[in-house]
């Protein structure tokens, strides 16, 4: 029988770099998919349909919570993101690895569903280099980036409910120590132990 997927679930008050991190980290693994999420949210320059996210009207998103296609959703920062269930379904099943970069509340969410998910926290070297990064990513208003400050110290207080916190101080270390984790995943007796038992006991 395959072993299925792994599922790893990244999150982080919005500007510490997770995309950046998660765009280095699936370049540099190819075992690993990226879920790509459906979001109400405008599309920001450089972004490209159905590689970011699949952009959505509201009336769009609606129907299709309504069809049940989304294995979590929330509500960030005033627009809907949601995470496509096929898809993430489909690959676990193949025994491809999967990960999702999903806020707090959607991925206590697939706590519940999927309590073998490995949750990775990341957090900023600091509340300054946070604002600072907000900031010159230069793709939301002033009181946009007010607002995404502001509820950043309260995401952080979710932590705990995480597996694994990574500090997105440099780029390639973060990536590297992501990397670690998976590895050593792999390896958990909850995942591989079934399979040396039946290696060397049957
Ligand atoms: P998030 O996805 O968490 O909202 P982004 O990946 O969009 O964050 O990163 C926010 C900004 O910070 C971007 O301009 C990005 O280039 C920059 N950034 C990300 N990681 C680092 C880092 N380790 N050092 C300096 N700047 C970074
Ligand atoms: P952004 O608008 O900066 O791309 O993302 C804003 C927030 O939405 C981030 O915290 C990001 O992780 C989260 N997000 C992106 N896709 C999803 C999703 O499918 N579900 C949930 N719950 N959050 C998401």
């Amino acid at each position: 029988m395959k072993q299925e997927g792994i599922l790893i679930i990244i999150s982080g008050p919005s500007g510490t770099g997770k995309s950046t991190i998660v765009k280095e980290f699936i370049n540099r693994n190819n075992d690993v998919e990226l879920s790509v999420s459906a979001t109400t949210r405008k599309i920001r320059p450089g972004e490209q349909e159905g590689k970011n996210y699949f952009f959505l009207s509201k009336k769009d998103f609606t129907e299709k919570l309504k069809e049940e296609s989304f294995l979590e959703y929330a509500e960030v920062y005033g627009n809907y993101y949601g995470t496509p269930r096929d898809f993430v379904d489909e690959k676990l099943k193949a025994g491809k690895n999967v990960l999702l970069e999903i806020d707090t509340e959607g991925a206590l969410q697939i706590k519940d569903k999927f309590p073998q998910g490995v949750f990775i926290f990341i957090v900023p070297p600091s509340i300054n280099e946070l604002q600072r990064r907000i900031n010159s990513r230069g793709t939301e208003t002033e009181e946009e980036v007010e607002r995404r400050l502001n509820s950043s110290l309260e995401e952080i207080k979710q932590l705990t409910h995480y597996d694994y916190v990574v500090m997105n101080d440099h780029i390639s270390d973060a990536v590297q120590l992501i990397e670690a984790i998976l590895k050593a995943e792999k390896v958990s007796v909850l995942r591989s132990g079934n399979y040396w038992l039946s290696t060397f006991t049957s």
